[in-house]
């Protein structure tokens, strides 16, 4: 069979390798930029020769086992754990909220159970099931915290107010009664030794794929292939026909620091709405096995995709799920294209989301080789 992968990311280069790996397909990835890897694209800067995230942070994580020793096999993953500093009006602190958060925000010295306690007696009791962001926080910390670490955060990065966000992008962020700092709850953590770029580019090594860069996909290309794998924004896919989906970009202002170290640690956040911005990353700091003289530092801005911007957040307001379930209709009645990833299924995906997904559908697409109709239905019904 003849497969066309569109997207050279995480999405399109897992599904590549495993079908390529059959030795029953032989499978042509395009993508649009000049480049592999997608948004976790990383390069070093020619400057200092610090590997730089180019697309932003990238920090691998999960809990899937299968997706930790599946990465393993293309690269060599050096420890590391995000411990993020939140930069608020009252000062800084450690994030995600952790017992030295809550103490020294409350300027107490609580055991667990105190800060356990205390904290619940914050919670706004007028909410009993939380409906939108805004209301998981109230419900979970209280106004002031609240306030303070994500409301002028969430207002810059999302562009609209916390109210009308799904609470399931707070959930994204533990709230932990002990001293553990780690950004995330997963269980493996880390970052491949020499970028994401490399680890893909050794995915896609196979006699059986092809990279074509600089290439974007038209309608014309079907006739060629017997089936395509899509994982650019599914609303551009169909020329934008049913509406735009809403999506948030992120811009970077990038900068030489001509020292040894200019923040101290890979990430800040900015909380409070009166900065503009929302994180300074220095990007040597993802990589402490390795010795710099010098360091590059990147802050981060958010706003509102343009048509020519790149697409990183789905927004998934209420009216974007409107759009999103009619584009998902039109994909049900295709028969041999299934969409992927982050955009092509316009969800909040990370990393190792989109690799165990792409695993599960190679799979699938095995067991039901040949019968395509049943694998399209299959795989495109909305959830
Ligand atoms: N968030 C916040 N303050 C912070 C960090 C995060 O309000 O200091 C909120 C914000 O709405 C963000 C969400 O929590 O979009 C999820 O944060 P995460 O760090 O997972 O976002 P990502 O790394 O995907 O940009």
């Amino acid at each position: 069979m003849k497969i066309l992968i569109v997207g050279a990311g995480f999405s399109g280069a897992v599904l590549a390798r495993e079908l390529a790996e059959t030795n029953k397909h032989t499978i042509l990835v395009i993508d649009e930029r000049n480049h592999i890897a997608g948004n976790c694209f990383t390069k070093r800067d020619e400057n200092t020769q610090v590997m730089e995230h180019i697309y932003g942070p990238h920090i691998f994580n999960t809990s899937n086992k299968d997706v930790w020793e599946y990465v393993q096999k293309f690269s060599k993953f050096r420890p590391y754990v995000n411990r993020v500093k939140a930069i608020t009006d009252k000062g800084i602190f450690s994030l995600p909220l952790n017992l030295l958060t809550i103490n020294s925000f409350f300027g107490k010295t609580f055991n667990p159970r105190e800060a356990f306690q205390y904290v619940q007696s914050l919670s706004d009791t007028t909410i009993v099931e939380p409906q939108n962001f805004e209301e998981q926080a109230l419900f979970l910390m209280g106004r002031d915290l609240y306030e303070n670490f994500f409301k002028g955060y969430t207002i810059k990065q999302w562009g609209v107010n916390p109210n009308q966000l799904p609470a399931s992008i707070l959930k994204r962020l533990p709230i932990r009664f002990n001293y553990d700092d780690n950004y995330y709850n997963t269980i493996y953590q880390g970052i491949p030794e020499d970028g994401y770029t490399t680890l893909i580019d050794r995915m896609l090594q196979h006699p059986n794929i092809t990279v074509q860069l600089n290439t974007s996909y038209t309608s014309d290309w079907n006739v060629d292939f017997d089936y395509i794998f899509y994982s650019g924004p599914i609303d551009a896919y169909y020329h934008h026909s049913e509406g735009r989906l809403g999506y948030r970009t992120i811009l970077f202002d990038k900068e030489v620091y001509d020292g040894e170290d200019y923040q101290g640690n890979a990430v800040l956040n900015y909380c409070s709405a009166s900065v503009p911005y929302t994180r300074v990353h220095e990007h040597k700091h993802f990589t402490p096995w390795e010795k710099h003289n010098k360091s590059i530092y990147l802050t981060e801005f958010s706003k509102e995709t343009d048509t020519t911007d790149t697409p990183y957040y789905p927004k998934r307001l209420q009216n974007d799920i409107e759009v999103l379930h009619k584009y998902q209709k039109l994909a049900q009645n295709e028969s041999n294209i299934t969409f992927i990833g982050r955009l092509g299924t316009y969800r909040y995906l990370d990393m190792h989301h989109v690799i165990g997904e792409a695993l599960e559908l190679s799979k699938c697409f095995k067991l039901h080789s040949g019968d395509y109709a049943t694998f399209q239905r299959f795989i495109n019904e909305p959830s």
